[in-house]
């Protein structure tokens, strides 16, 4: 078991971790009721061991009744205000009152929604998020961001909200699909360019053993625990995104202008693995990253199966107009998180955003878009 603490909260690594809930949900969020959120997909593989080992596991009498399940259907499309409403529903009808904690058992999907549930709910309960996507693992379970997407955009409505407890196993990978598995790969790709630039190695040795589900436990567990480590760090160093906590956006202004161009056909992991090429080029092309740093993103991307390129189809000018209508803006001119080199970011003299013209970001999507 590994525990990562510089949130103020305990991030647990520990394949078989869900055996284990009780005894840290207890500890963290010590409460009268329960309340599972999950949706269909993951219900149907985890939600009984862990309502079987809150209540076996507990020390202060938890009873099964005390422990309440909300089920949605999976899928981006219903992390909304109309499934929010839903489920506050869902628990004021239970009877769960303010002495309750939320248990986030899924993806980002599930994490973001069940974790805006507790934020908002009687004012706020504590919410322990149990991510079951390597993405939420590494990333999205990790700093407190709660949100529902609303037709004008993704996260547009949301609360910090950090969780009592994260509890990470990694054991449930083993029924997630390769294709998510991927895309998760990709967050821990960007932790890499971002502060390590020895996870790109590790990634690279464990990405095959990863997909075919014959992983070590330990290896498995240490790339988990350090890309978690490097954004809990970056998270803890600016916990309300002043500064800092702009690196993580690496790859993410053209990813989410790439992610909404494919009509999120495809996952966030594979636009955000086109973005994070396509921002080391424009790196090198600024001179702001030093020869090869690009070559390295882009090889890390390939080797793990991601896409480095947007499909034929998703044309430069059309990624830029929704970059623009995304919202990280300064004074008109979009900015972007870019690297010096793998391991390391460049813009600390500007707050770590690095306000680039629309004219070298569209020269630089069209050159590659001819050099496959
Ligand atoms: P993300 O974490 O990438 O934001 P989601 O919350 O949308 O994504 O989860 C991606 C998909 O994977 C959903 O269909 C979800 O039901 C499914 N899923 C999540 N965790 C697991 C798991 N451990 N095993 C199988 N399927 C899972
Ligand atoms: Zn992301």
């Amino acid at each position: 078991m590994r525990t990562i603490d510089t949130l103020g909260y305990p991030i647990v690594v520990a394949s078989g971790g869900l055996a284990q809930v009780a005894r840290l949900v207890e500890e963290r969020a010590p409460s009268h009721r329960y309340a599972i959120v999950t949706d269909e997909n993951v219900a149907a593989h985890y939600l009984d061991h862990v309502c079987a080992s809150l209540v076996a596991g507990s020390s202060r009498g938890v009873t099964r009744d005390r422990v309440h399940t909300v089920i949605i259907p999976p899928g981006e499309q219903h992390k909304t205000r109309e499934r929010w409403s839903a489920i506050t529903d869902a628990l004021l009808t239970q009877g769960c009152g303010r002495d309750t904690a939320v248990i986030a058992l899924g993806g980002g999907v599930v994490g973001d929604l069940g974790g805006f549930v507790a934020a908002t709910y009687m004012r706020g309960i504590p919410v322990v998020q149990i991510p079951t996507t390597l993405l939420a693992m590494v990333d999205a379970s990790v700093g407190g961001k709660t949100a529902v997407d609303t037709p004008a955009g993704k996260n547009t409505v949301g609360a910090f909200h950090p969780p009592a407890a994260v509890i990470i196993d990694p054991a449930t990978l083993a029924t997630l699909p390769a294709r998510e598995l991927r895309s998760g790969l990709a967050e821990v790709i960007k932790h890499g360019v971002i502060a390590d630039d020895t996870v790109i190695d590790e990634v690279d040795a464990i990405a095959p053993v990863l997909l075919a589900a014959t992983a070590s436990r330990d290896a498995l567990e240490a790339m988990i625990e350090r890309s978690v480590r490097i954004k809990a760090n970056v998270v803890a160093a600016d916990e309300r995104e002043l500064g800092l906590r702009k690196v993580l956006n690496f790859g993410h202004t053209i990813g989410h202008g790439v992610e909404a161009a494919s009509d999120y056909s495809l996952l966030h992991g594979e636009a955000i693995a086109i973005g994070m090429v396509a921002e080391g080029w424009l790196a090198e092309h600024l001179g702001i990253a030093t020869i090869g740093t690009a070559a390295a993103i882009e090889n890390a991307v390939k080797r793990v199966g991601l896409p480095a390129r947007a499909p034929a189809g998703i044309a430069p000018d059309r990624v830029l107009s929704l970059m623009r209508s995304d919202k990280k803006r300064r004074r008109g001119v979009l900015e972007y998180s870019l690297p010096k080199r793998v391991g390391e970011m460049a813009g600390e003299s500007s707050g770590w955003g690095i306000p680039v013209d629309d004219a070298a970001a569209l020269e630089v999507l069209r050159s590659l878009g001819n050099r496959e």
